[in-house]
C-alpha cells in the first residue's frame, strides 16, 4: 500500500486508547511506515545504474531488511525502553506489523510480486500471496477513503489530528474549521 495508507493505519492504532501522548502517537505512527527505510538504497541503485558495478540495493534488500520480525521486536523493545509503556510497545509491534500485512496483500507493481521476508536474517524464506492486489487496485482507493474518513471523524470528536505530529498551530487551525464547518462534538 501507499505510504499514506501504512501511515493512516499507525495513526488510527495509535488512537485505540485514549490516554496515549501525542509523542506516543508519534512512535507507533512511524512504526507503521519505518519498514520502507529499507527502500532507501533506490538512491544508490539509480545512481549506479550505468556503471560497470551497479549497487543493487533497492532491488535486494527492499521489502527484506526492514520488513521482518527482528526489525519489528528492536523497535517494540527500543519503544519499551523509551516509554516504559507495554501497550505503547504492543501497539507499536502491532502498527508494524500492519504495514507487513498491507505490503503482503497489496503490493504488487504489475506482474512483480512483493513477498516478506519475515524470519530475515535467520531465514530467507519469502512469504507471499498470489492474489496480492496492485498498488493503484480499487481496494487500496477503499481502504485509503475509510482510513482518511475515519481520521476525519476523529479529529473532529477528539480535536486533534495527524497535523498535531507536525505543528500545534496548523493542527489547531484544521479543527476550527472542522468545527465551523460541522458543529462542536458534544462532549
Ligand atoms: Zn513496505
Amino acid at each position: 500500500m501507499s505510504p499514506i495508507n501504512h501511515a493512516l493505519t499507525g495513526w488510527l492504532l495509535a488512537n485505540t486508547a485514549s490516554h496515549i501522548s501525542m509523542r506516543e502517537r508519534a512512535y507507533i505512527t512511524l512504526a507503521a511506515v519505518i519498514a520502507d527505510i529499507d527502500g532507501l538504497g533506490v538512491v544508490a541503485e539509480l545512481l549506479t545504474a550505468h556503471t560497470e558495478n551497479p549497487l543493487l540495493w533497492w532491488s535486494t534488500y527492499h521489502h527484506v531488511l526492514a520488513h521482518n520480525l527482528l526489525f519489528g521486536s528492536i523497535l517494540a523493545l527500543l519503544t519499551l525502553w523509551i516509554t516504559r509503556q507495554k501497550l505503547i510497545a504492543l501497539l507499536v509491534f502491532c502498527a508494524f506489523h500492519s504495514h507487513l500485512l498491507e505490503d503482503l496483500i497489496s503490493g504488487r507493481h504489475q506482474d512483480q510480486l512483493w513477498g516478506i521476508s519475515y524470519l530475515y536474517p535467520f531465514s530467507k524464506q519469502q512469504w507471499l500471496w498470489h492474489g496480492q492486489w496492485e498498488l493503484n487496485a480499487w481496494p487500496n482507493m477503499l481502504f485509503a477513503v475509510f482510513c482518511i474518513s475515519l481520521t476525519l471523524y476523529l479529529a473532529w470528536k477528539r480535536a486533534y489530528s495527524p497535523l498535531a505530529l507536525f505543528s500545534k498551530k496548523m493542527d489547531r487551525h484544521f479543527i476550527d474549521a472542522l468545527h465551523q464547518r460541522f458543529g462542536v462534538p458534544k462532549a
